[in-house]
């Protein structure tokens, strides 16, 4: 044998592209996995027993906006729980914001995420601050904690591209500063023309600095709002629908079927990605409507059934907008399972799969992600016996390897019945 094993997974069950495996080793050697095969009679430094348990590769957070994480509370609380008081307490507390506020809160939401099994995660960063403090800060951040989780950094002009001076330029100094990705709202552009304009800036930028694109698209429960079409009209005649996401897409919920049954046809053609984050988008939207009330989210069931790459995010964890939030993509996985009734048996698997796989499609991880002889060793052990198992019980993360090296394990709780019943 020509390595050295340092870590040999003993018997797990591995859930990966819809299928799950018979109980498999997986030797690792360094930061490779180097085999994998139902017995590997191999000595390693440090060998794990797995007894069967669910073996996946980690969980991908595709949508969060770590500059604002874990301020609930500060300066105060959203009393209406609406978007409108999350503008206004995050307009206060922003007057504090500085780098290190920023580094601080975002490792420990990344610490919160990584002991639950995410090791990649894609970050938006406001830049409608004139200062870039908070993409100064999650640049630092994806700097320091590159070693043991990957983070990908959206330039995110909050505010518009064109409703305020100087905002063309951040952007600008955002790709010079070394984000990978560049972000848009077209919807809370001044005007539809604007709007339009800012999705052909964005991708015009994407293609001079060969960068990313996740753009919020309308998050907005207005049946109008459809720059959706636009996207997936810039996608297909650049041919970068691989390189593009549409986050949020909620007016996409709202569209009639005629219009939404043509853009299906559009999108299938544009093969762009999709984000929908179902905790926060079922509590902000649908706020103007009596009853009945729409759930305010975008169409993933349908996505999904027509072969389009749909991920899961949390958007905000513990922030003014949604104060709750754990950090633990199976509840996002769970949420999406109730609010887009993908309760059938393989649609439960395809929620999991939404924020693992997925998910890697969304960062464009391509062969940095997945499970396999010569791949980086990144992979999570879950206290299941598989996919529907770990929804059921929300289980686990009892190991989870990153980069070769055990990371963070967790020990499951433990119940003991003090009366015999
Ligand atoms: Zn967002």
């Amino acid at each position: 044998m020509a390595y050295d094993v340092s870590l040999l997974l003993q018997q797990g069950r591995i859930f990966q592209h819809g299928q799950l495996s018979e109980p498999m080793d997986i030797a690792i050697a360094g930061d490779t996995i180097r085999a994998i095969a139902p017995h590997l009679d191999l000595t390693a430094a440090t060998t794990l027993p797995l007894a069967g348990q669910l073996v996946i590769p980690p969980f991908v957070e595709s949508h969060i906006h770590l500059d604002s994480v874990l301020t609930a509370g500060q300066p105060r609380w959203n009393q209406s729980g609406t978007l409108f008081e999350g503008i206004e307490i995050w307009r206060e507390r922003k007057q504090s914001l500085t780098v290190e506020d920023i580094q601080e809160r975002a490792i420990a939401a990344l610490k919160i995420q990584a002991s639950q099994g995410v090791l990649f995660v894609r970050t938006h960063a406001d830049v409608s601050d004139p200062t870039l403090t908070p993409l100064h800060g999650l640049l630092s951040v994806r700097e320091a904690v590159k070693d043991w989780i990957t983070v990908q950094v959206v330039a995110f002009p909050q505010d518009g591209i064109y409703s305020h001076p100087g905002t063309v330029e951040r952007l600008e100094e955002a790709m010079k500063l070394g984000a990978d990705v560049v972000g848009g709202i077209p919807h809370y552009e001044l005007t539809r023309e604007d709007g339009v304009r800012s999705v052909k800036y964005i991708f015009d930028l994407a293609e001079t600095y060969d960068r990313l694109i996740d753009i919020h698209c309308d998050e907005i429960d207005d049946d109008q709002s459809r720059f959706l079409e636009v996207i997936a009209a810039e996608a297909i005649r650049r041919d970068m629908g691989d390189r593009v996401t549409a986050s949020h897409t909620t007016a996409f919920g709202s569209y009639n079927n005629a219009y939404a049954f043509k853009l299906m046809g559009f999108l299938r053609r544009a093969r762009i990605n999709f984000v929908s984050n179902p905790l926060i988008n079922l509590t902000l939207q649908g706020r103007m409507d009596t009853y009945p009330k729409r759930r305010g989210l975008t169409r993933v069931k349908e996505l999904w059934q027509n072969g389009l790459n749909v991920s899961l995010g949390h958007d905000c964890i513990q922030d003014p907008w949604y104060c709750l939030g754990t950090g633990n993509l199976l509840d996002v996985a769970l949420m999406a399972v109730h609010a887009c009734q993908m309760t059938g048996h393989d649609e439960l698997q395809a929620c999991v799969q939404m924020v693992t796989e997925n998910g890697a499609r969304t960062l464009n991880l391509h062969h940095a992600y997945g499970i396999a002889e010569g791949q980086p060793a990144n992979l999570v052990v879950l206290d299941a016996e598989d996919a529907i198992a770990a929804l059921q019980h929300r289980a686990t993360a009892r190991h989870v390897i990153s980069q070769g090296q055990p990371l963070v394990s967790t020990t499951p709780p433990q119940v003991t019945w003090q009366q015999v019943v």
